[in-house]
């Protein structure tokens, strides 16, 4: 298995990247296993400990295992990063010929790692395991947990964790700050490395066009924003989206403050450190569009040789993000309410039921549930404000489709399960103190997040109001 790891990252000029050794701990052990996505990659083997056998081969120690040099604006400022906490094990090709970062997250420092101690919490990594897993079911593009290693030792927080390592896995890792890095401290050679680089390995199909920086500028756009849709169809609130976790592959990661929002309130902000509310829930597209006039921005010597004819097409490119979030956005909303097609008169239907959830402070996700009148029991439909809301909606779906249609489009576009804040928190505290029950209990639900079959309460239900006011998430713990 080793033997097909490969380093076409390497490549790049050696500014990118700084070679580190994966500190693996003093008694390393697979505690969790992603038995469908080791069948999926072709490492499909039988016992827990011959996973050992492969992440831990031998070979790997002689392996140019590295960390990657990045940049990027975070919560609006500048400043140099690079992998402080994960180290790349090299490059998987899976059976169909797919080329795949396998990562480990949490094996000590790296030259990047600045203050930091390089490491993770178990409960952190369980974490990302379970938000990742269900985002990937929810069938929104995400980078993969495949296993989860406790270390055998402490790490210290504000108070003392066990630590543990993430074999994460994703299409590349390289995100808008990689870019940024290349244009503010490399050469323009390097950077144009980068791009030849990057269209080679994600987006060969723009290798050959006329303006292969701006094509790649449009590319990710339009990436980001079905990525950024799909987290708005859901309620997902990333939490950082800094340049720095934005992903050219078009994938979702860094798990660290996310958050699944309950009650529907547009500011919902969870983030401990987003004093702002910079990355609030309706504030993502708006944020993602600065963070694409970054990238835009450390593109432009590779979109013209000539700054202001560089800038005057990037802006074109920026410029048509509204147009097309708005068109992406709303299509997916109202496919939410079983309307299959988008007219700009209906964005309407769509805002006035958010202004009236917001209100009512009622459930995003159970809204949805409730008008698909699949579940029984869910009394939303009753509320005396959503009454003539209620009848315009019917009429559209009267004049346009049957309703059994609408209904099947609805059951497809909204979960009856997403990982709710206070169950996530509920499967972490009790693996942590040794009853991985709930957990495993929990992971089954959220990889059939569509199944309406047998609606199951406890999963369904949001918390008491009380909860979601407090509850606080953390970036790096
Ligand atoms: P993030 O908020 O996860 O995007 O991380 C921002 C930066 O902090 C990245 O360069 C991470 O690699 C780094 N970082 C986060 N946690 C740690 C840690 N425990 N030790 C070293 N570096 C870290
Ligand atoms: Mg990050």
């Amino acid at each position: 298995m080793i033997k097909q790891l490969e380093y076409s990252y390497l490549t790049l000029p050696n500014n990118f990247y700084s070679l580190a050794k994966p500190d693996w701990g003093v008694a390393p052990k697979v505690v969790l296993l992603n038995d469908m996505l080791a069948e999926e990659l072709g490492i499909y083997l039988k016992k827990s400990e011959e996973y050992i056998d492969f992440i831990f081969n031998k070979e790997l120690e002689a392996a140019p295992t590295f960390a990657q040099a990045y940049a990027g604006h975070q919560f609006g400022y500048f400043t140099m990063l690079g992998d402080g906490r994960a180290i790349m094990l090299g490059e998987y090709i899976t059976p169909d010929k797919k080329r795949l970062d396998i990562q480990i997250k949490g094996a000590g420092n790296t030259i990047y790692s600045r203050r930091g101690d390089g490491k993770a919490t178990f409960k952190s990594m369980l974490r990302e395991f379970l938000i990742s897993e269900a985002m990937h079911y929810l069938n929104i593009p995400t980078s993969r947990s495949l296993a989860i290693i406790k270390t055998g030792e402490p790490v210290f927080r504000e108070t003392i964790h066990e630590g543990a390592l993430l074999i994460r896995i994703m299409q590349s890792h390289i995100r808008v700050g990689t870019f940024e890095f290349a244009r503010y401290f490399l050469k323009t050679e390097d950077l144009q490395a980068l791009l030849t680089y990057v269209l080679r390995r994600l987006y060969p199909d723009l290798e050959k066009s006329e303006n292969p920086a701006l094509s790649l500028l449009q590319k990710v756009m339009e990436k980001q924003i079905e990525v950024v849709t799909h987290w708005m169809r859901v309620g997902f609130i990333h939490g950082v989206m800094n340049t720095d976790n934005v992903a050219i592959s078009g994938e979702t990661f860094d798990y660290g403050p996310c958050a699944f929002m309950n009650t529907y309130n547009p500011n919902t902000v969870f983030s401990s450190i987003d004093t702002y509310g910079r990355y609030a829930f309706l504030n993502q597209p708006k944020i993602l569009k600065w963070n694409l006039v970054k990238f835009a921005e450390a593109l432009l010597p590779l979109i013209h040789h000539n700054t202001q004819r560089a800038v005057h097409q990037a802006q074109e490119v920026i410029d048509s993000f509204d147009d097309l979030w708005n068109e992406k956005y709303y299509c997916m909303m109202l496919n939410k309410l079983g309307i299959p097609f988008y007219q700009p008169s209906l964005t309407k239907l769509v805002d006035n039921l958010l202004a009236i959830m917001f209100k009512n402070q009622l459930d995003y996700n159970n809204t949805f549930l409730a008008l698909s009148q699949v579940i029984p029991g869910m009394d939303i439909l009753k509320l005396p404000d959503l009454q003539s809301w209620l009848e315009q909606w019917k009429y559209i779906i009267d004049n346009t489709v049957s309703f059994l249609e609408a209904q099947n489009l609805m059951k497809r576009n909204n979960p009856v399960y997403i990982p709710r804040n206070h169950l996530v928190e509920k499967a972490l505290e009790e693996t942590i103190h040794g009853d991985e029950t709930f957990f495993k209990e929990f992971l089954i639900i959220l990889k059939n997040p569509y199944d309406y079959s047998s609606p199951q309460k406890l999963f369904i239900s949001s918390p008491d109001k009380h909860f979601d006011n407090t509850y606080q998430t953390f970036c790096g713990t």
